[in-house]
């Protein structure tokens, strides 16, 4: 299974109907976090979170004949569907511990919803019928239909004929794009040119392979956050709307934290990319890749270490390279916290004091010189057996 995600390319008719269903979307999902928190305080009701929204949604399904909630009509029913599963898979995910509290959804974290196809059958010979229900066939090029909705633009082409089941819609700052799985296996397996190969994560450097190369986060990155430091003090004094006070926000205020959102989004568009290139590129090479396991809470308590580890994305890293195991054949290993592996003389086992300042390991025992982070990476690579597990 892999997702594809497209930039959609939309006029101001369609983009406000986008905002629309992610506005029928965000009632619908704090209307029923209202109603089940406040349903909670019934102390002779006993029923699970599912029961209780599940009569939640009929109580809103019955309340749309009222004139004031007419205007629900107007959207994809699925939109209304897919909210109440969200909330109770965001319920469920609460319940077990998974995540904090599920909190009401707001304009401002960006808009998003999700339809499919609610009917239609599309059998294939020698297939049993009820596994190709509810398929969405997607043509090559660059439009694509989304079921209960219309038939839109893309920024960008796909590239094969496709079938998915649900699409997502979401908004970042001005941008619309659409998401969706599909089934297929999309890379061919890979013959890995390096058996065994390790990265070390670092604070100037973003990785440091145990091959030599390395990657870098672009200097861009850089230029973009001292630009939004500037932008946010620049506009420190404009009014920001405050609906409980009943304030509005000014014309210059919402085209300035349109720029800034703007920026943000840019900033995290261009990291995103430099990691999904890395942990691809290195997934290609190489076939055992070993990193190790960082402690990033006793990191973060280092304040100047802070933003750098938040900057290079450690656990993003981590993550691309566990979900990219099966797509190219890897293995991703975890080397214990607790290994020297920067103190470590690759060459002869010698462990000396490494301060985070010192760039180059010089051995005090065979004057071996290397790169310090190479010289970790290396170090990773050899690490004992005992000490590495599967991620
Ligand atoms: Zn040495």
């Amino acid at each position: 299974m892999f997702a594809l995600k497209r930039e959609l390319k939309l006029n101001k008719v369609e983009a406000s109907l986008m905002r629309g269903c992610a506005g029928f979307k965000r009632f619908v999902y704090n209307f029923g976090l209202e109603l089940l928190t406040s349903s909670w305080s019934f102390e002779d009701v006993k029923a699970s979170d599912n029961k209780r929204i599940d009569a939640i949604k009929q109580v809103l399904t019955g309340m749309m004949d009222e004139p004031e909630y007419q205007w629900m009509r107007k959207y994809p029913s699925t939109v209304y569907q897919s909210a109440f599963i969200d909330l109770k898979d965001a319920f469920s995910r609460w319940r077990k511990g998974l995540s904090g509290f599920p909190n009401k959804k707001s304009k401002k974290k960006g808009d998003s919803f999700t339809v499919y196809r609610t009917s239609g059958i599309y059998p294939v010979k020698g297939q049993p019928a009820k596994a190709f229900t509810n398929r969405v066939v997607i043509e090559a090029g660059r439009r694509i239909k989304l079921p209960g909705l219309a038939t839109f633009r893309l920024k960008e082409k796909i590239n094969f004929m496709c079938s998915s089941q649900t699409f997502t819609v979401s908004r970042t700052a001005d941008k619309w794009f659409v998401s969706f799985m599909l089934d297929a296996e999309k890379v061919p397996p890979v013959v890995h040119p390096i058996e065994i190969g390790a990265i070390d994560l670092g604070v100037k450097c973003l990785a440091t392979v145990s091959d030599g190369t390395s990657y870098e986060m672009p200097i861009s990155t850089k230029l973009a956050k001292t630009k939004l430091g500037r932008m946010q003090w620049h506009n420190r004094n404009q009014v920001k709307g405050n609906r409980k006070l009943g304030i509005r926000q000014s014309n210059n205020a919402s085209k300035s934290l349109l720029e800034v959102s703007r920026l943000h989004a840019r900033i995290a568009n261009i990291r995103s990319d430099v990691i999904h290139k890395m942990t691809t590129d290195i997934s290609k090479r190489i076939y055992r890749i070993r990193i190790e396991d960082l402690n990033v809470r006793g990191m973060v308590a280092n304040h100047k270490l802070a933003e750098a580890v938040s900057n290079n994305c450690f656990y993003e890293i981590r993550r691309q390279l566990t979900y990219k195991q099966p797509i190219y054949g890897t293995k991703l290993e975890i080397v214990d916290r607790w290994y020297p592996s920067s103190k470590t003389c690759a060459k002869c086992g010698h462990i000396q004091h490494m301060p985070l300042s010192v760039r180059v390991f010089d051995c005090e025992a065979c004057y071996w010189v290397e790169d310090r982070d190479l010289n970790a990476a290396t170090n990773l690579v050899n690490a004992p057996e005992h000490l590495v597990r599967l991620a």
